[in-house]
């Protein structure tokens, strides 16, 4: 028999957060979403508002939150460095408040949670590719600290909560990740190359464009954030979710350029500080615990985001 159950979803309405809510509504859960709207949108998910068994809360998770669930994605947190550097304090309080409140309600409810936590806690990395046993090189009171330590300290949070009332976790390690549903202002490098070239602008490479980034199709990871909630309670994490294939900003650029068949030119801006040179996730614990790895490689992901964005354009 089929066994309905009861997912809250925090940062719902956000790029990620609307695929996993699609993907958990489709297999046919009751699903919870929560968002402030801080950088998600009610477009990412107006297709699933009409249905039965979704149901949209407008909440901050920086205050306590009472619901009755047998699993938590906490997603909530924005992710863009231009994003949750506007104001950061508040991006602490949503990775740490946050936590707490919801290891609370999991504490409380005996739900299962999933924390999203992301390759930023291994900072401007000195090993590569970074395996979890990597305790990371973060500055902390750079003007990334905010993210990175905020997510380092929910980590703390998750793994606590374990040892000390027995709770079933679940962290993943998110690479950067793209595709339809990121915000078209949303100043990560995919989203801002691929609307440059559609609208015919420069594209902007910070620095000299040699810094890497390993780049992950959305499907790939909502089938991996699944599968880590669905594994055994003896898997844990910390574990990555990415795809290894590294590139540089350069070639992403120039590849975007060849498949939009836009003409335009590459500008130099000056480089963000404490931006990682180089990042590339170590997936062999994935694979070998949780049977998974990304199957969309970066031309076939870019083609469907190109798609997103061009109907967005036209519009
Ligand atoms: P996003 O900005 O599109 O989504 C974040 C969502 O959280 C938005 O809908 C936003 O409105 C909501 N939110 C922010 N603060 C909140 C608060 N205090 N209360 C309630 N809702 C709040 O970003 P995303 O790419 O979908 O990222 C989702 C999660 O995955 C984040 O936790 C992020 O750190 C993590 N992550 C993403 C990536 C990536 O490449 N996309 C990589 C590593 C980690
Ligand atoms: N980047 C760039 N041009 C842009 C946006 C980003 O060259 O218009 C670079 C940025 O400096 C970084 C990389 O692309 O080296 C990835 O940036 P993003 O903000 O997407 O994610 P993160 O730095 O968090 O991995």
């Amino acid at each position: 028999m089929h066994l309905r159950k009861r997912i809250l979803v925090t940062g719902g309405a956000g790029f990620l957060g609307s695929h996993l809510c699609r993907f958990l509504v489709g297999q046919g859960h009751d699903v919870i979403c929560v968002d402030n709207f801080f950088t998600g949108t009610k477009d990412n998910i107006l297709d699933l508002l009409s249905k039965p068994h979704f149901e949209l809360v407008r909440h901050d998770v920086t205050f306590p939150l009472y619901v009755e669930v047998d699993e938590i994605y906490n997603l909530a947190c924005p992710a863009s460095p231009i994003h949750y550097q506007h104001d950061p304090v508040q991006t602490t309080k949503t990775s740490v408040h946050g936590a707490i409140n919801m290891l609370g309600l999991a504490k409380r409810t005996n739900a299962k949670i999933f924390q999203a936590s992301t390759s930023e806690v291994y900072g401007d990395p000195k090993v590569h590719p970074q395996p979890e046993s990597y305790w990371g090189h973060v500055n902390p009171v750079g003007e990334r600290s905010c993210y990175d330590e905020g997510k380092r300290c929910a980590e703390t949070l998750f793994f606590d909560y374990y040892r000390q009332h027995n709770l079933r976790i679940k962290v993943a390690r998110i690479f950067n990740t793209y595709g339809p549903n990121m915000h078209p202002n949303d100043g990560r490098v995919v989203s801002n190359f691929i609307m440059q070239a559609l609208r015919g602008e420069d594209i902007t490479l910070y620095g000299d464009g040699s810094q890497t980034r390993s780049f992950c199709y959305v499907d790939d990871l909502i089938r991996g954030i699944v599968g880590l909630m669905e594994s055994g309670d003896d898997v844990t994490g910390p574990v990555n979710l990415g795809n290894p294939n590294e590139f540089t900003i350069r070639q992403l650029a120039e590849k975007v350029i060849e498949l939009t068949g836009c003409g335009s030119e590459l500008v130099f801006q000056p480089l963000p500080s404490d931006d990682p040179l180089q990042r590339q996730p170590d997936i062999s614990q994935a694979q070998q615990r949780l049977g998974w790895a990304p199957e969309i490689q970066l031309e076939e992901g870019l083609q469907k985001t190109i798609a997103y964005f061009s109907s967005l354009v036209a519009e």
